[in-house]
This record gives C-alpha cells, sequence and structure tokens, in this order.
C-alpha cells in the first residue's frame, strides 16, 4: 500500500510503498477515506520524539470503511464506515476503570506508539472504532476524530462552560476554532483572540461574539476593558505558546478556570502566589474520552458543530509536506485534509 512515512525529525516525510498490515483476531483493517493534518505532526517533525521509533506512519485524525475483519470480530460487515479515534485506550487500567480513558496508563496514539493513518489502509482493535452515522459525509466527518473530539472534551468536561459564562478562546487553528464553536454551543459568550483577521471571521462566523486580532490589540487590555476589569470565567489555551498561556491565565477572573489545550514545546513560567490568591484553576486537557463521541456525533449531525466550514482544503496524499508546510506558516483556515 501507499504510505506517508515518517524517518527523521528535519526530513519530509517519504511517499513510498509498504506492506499492507495483517490483522490480528481482534483488529479490523480500514481502507483510510481521509485524515487530517494536525499541528502535533509538526511537533514530531520539529524533534519531538514519537513514541515508535522512525520508521513510523504519521496521521491521528481519520475516517474510512472496514474492508477485513480479524476472526473474532462480531457485529460489524465489510463496508461499514467507521471513526478512528486518535488515542486508543487498554480499558482496564485506573484511569480506565474511573471513566477517564483520555488519560489511560497505557494509551497508545494512532500514528505515533503505532503506526497512523498518512496511508491507504490502517489496522486497529476493532474496540475502538465509532460506527459514523449514514447522514454525514464519509471524508469530512474524519477530523471528529481530533479537532472537535479535543474541543469537545476540553469545553464540556475542563472548561465546564455553562450558558452565560465569560469564555476567551486563545488561537483560532484547528482545535481552537472548535473550541470557540463548541463554547459558543454550550452557552459561553467568547472572545476569540487570533494574529489572523481571517481565522477571526470564521470564528465570528462560528459563534464567537467577539474577536481580538493580538497581532494590532493586547488582548490582556481588551479583554479587562470589555469585562469591566472582571476578566472572563474561562480561558483556553489552543496554540501551544508560554507566551499566549500567560496572556490566556491573566484574563481569567479571580475565582476563575484556565484550560490548557495546546501543546507546547517547551516551559511555561507562572506565578504560584497569583494562582493561590486569586483561587484560579489550572487544568490540562487532553483528548476525548470514548462516551463523548456519541453525543458529540449527534452535534454535528444536527448542524450544532458545524465541519464543513472547518475544512480548508482536501489533498492528495503525496502533498502532505506541502500541507506542513502551510500548517506551519500558519496559512490553513480550519484542517486541511489528505485523501490516500
Ligand atoms: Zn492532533
Ligand atoms: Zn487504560
Amino acid at each position: 500500500m501507499k504510505a506517508a512515512v515518517f524517518y527523521e525529525a528535519g526530513k519530509p516525510l517519504k511517499i513510498e510503498d509498504v506492506p499492507t498490515p495483517e490483522v490480528g483476531p481482534e483488529d479490523v483493517l480500514i481502507k483510510v477515506a481521509a485524515c487530517g493534518v494536525c499541528r502535533t505532526d509538526l511537533h514530531y517533525l520539529h524533534g519531538t520524539p514519537t513514541f515508535k521509533k522512525p520508521p513510523l506512519i504519521l496521521g491521528h485524525e481519520a475516517s474510512g470503511t472496514i474492508t477485513e475483519m480479524g476472526s473474532a470480530v462480531e457485529n460489524w460487515a465489510k463496508g461499514d464506515r467507521v471513526l478512528i479515534p486518535a488515542v486508543l485506550t487498554c480499558g482496564y487500567c485506573d484511569n480506565c476503570r474511573l471513566g477517564r480513558e483520555n488519560v489511560c496508563q497505557r494509551q497508545e496514539m494512532v500514528g505515533n506508539n503505532i503506526d497512523g493513518a498518512y496511508a491507504e489502509y490502517i489496522r486497529v482493535p476493532v474496540k475502538d472504532v465509532l460506527r459514523i452515522p449514514d447522514s454525514l459525509p464519509l471524508e469530512e466527518t474524519s477530523i471528529v476524530a481530533d479537532a472537535i473530539s479535543t474541543p469537545y472534551h476540553a469545553v464540556k468536561n475542563r472548561g465546564e462552560v455553562r450558558p452565560g459564562d465569560l469564555v476567551a478562546v486563545f488561537g483560532c487553528g484547528g482545535v481552537g476554532i472548535n473550541v470557540v464553536q463548541i463554547a459558543a454551543a454550550a452557552g459561553g459568550i467568547v472572545y476569540a483572540i487570533d494574529i489572523d483577521d481571517t481565522k477571526l471571521k470564521l470564528a465570528k462566523k462560528l459563534g464567537a461574539t467577539f474577536t481580538i486580532n493580538s497581532k494590532d490589540e493586547n488582548p490582556v487590555k481588551q479583554i479587562r476593558a470589555m469585562t469591566n476589569k472582571r476578566g472572563v470565567d474561562i480561558s483556553f489555551e489552543a496554540i501551544g505558546i508560554p507566551d499566549v498561556m500567560s496572556q490566556a491565565l491573566a484574563v481569567v477572573k479571580w475565582g476563575g478556570r484556565m484550560v490548557v489545550v495546546g501543546y507546547a514545546e517547551s516551559d511555561w513560567t507562572v506565578s504560584a502566589s497569583r494562582i493561590m490568591y486569586r483561587e484560579v484553576e489550572i487544568r490540562g486537557s487532553l483528548g476525548c474520552r470514548p462516551v463523548d463521541y456519541p453525543p458529540l456525533l449527534r452535534m454535528v449531525e444536527q448542524g450544532i458543530i458545524q465541519i464543513e466550514p472547518i475544512i480548508d482544503s482536501k489533498r492528495p496524499l503525496e502533498e502532505i509536506n506541502e500541507a506542513f508546510k502551510l500548517l506551519e506558516e500558519g496559512k490553513v483556515l480550519g484542517r486541511i485534509i489528505v485523501i490516500p
């Protein structure tokens, strides 16, 4: 099969012919329909180590159809349309038993611990795949596996956004733009912050009440002024830049909450006394739990969460390295999806 293989940081992925994976008794083989191009992959290209040593097939945001099933697989058929969650969970560690599978202590990330979906086919355990409702388009729905599910968990379970809450979202990239639309759908009054007016325009279209271009204006001053010095109930940092994290913390009201969704390659310094004195919570947010997918897919089916405007473009797998370049340059509006 054709695949885009990662060999080494700093080098482009190589499109090559590799063996099609063989299914074990409890696996399914999936013909990949599309895979979203995520910033996480850029981190590997910048040198963040992957769990499986290269050569590795990256790509963790995919949809497709089942083409082969292991001998023990029941209740699925060839041709079934499925979503592959970005993270596969063990089901029996402490956190899995507590219903916090997204922080499974033995989790395996697709395109990190195991080969991913920048390929014609991918093999995954059947217990992890999710059925895609008939009404949803197969290729576009791929982005639900990370770009939509990660923000959903961040907004619902970590941010705990309630109707009327003031919410600041720093960064309107693939993840941030969906934090905006899901926080707005949850009834939050959203301040969207980015350095790109095109992304802010999309944020507005998807439910942001206010937008701030942080290249032109200081978002901390701006939000303080707009909220009568109160600050927001909840802020989300969705880009992974330490200076932006400081801004996201600075706009939280006394007793408010900050959620870290962006992955930063370097450390971030915070004032401990400020956390203590203002009783501010800082929470991390990672992926989502399997139980979050059904309500989330219902929201997509009903158009409460929109996926079409989030698709920047569809490109053949051969253009994966150009897609990374555009992502790195900040020129992607939402998500590029590649079609193997
Ligand atoms: Zn991702
Ligand atoms: Zn587990």
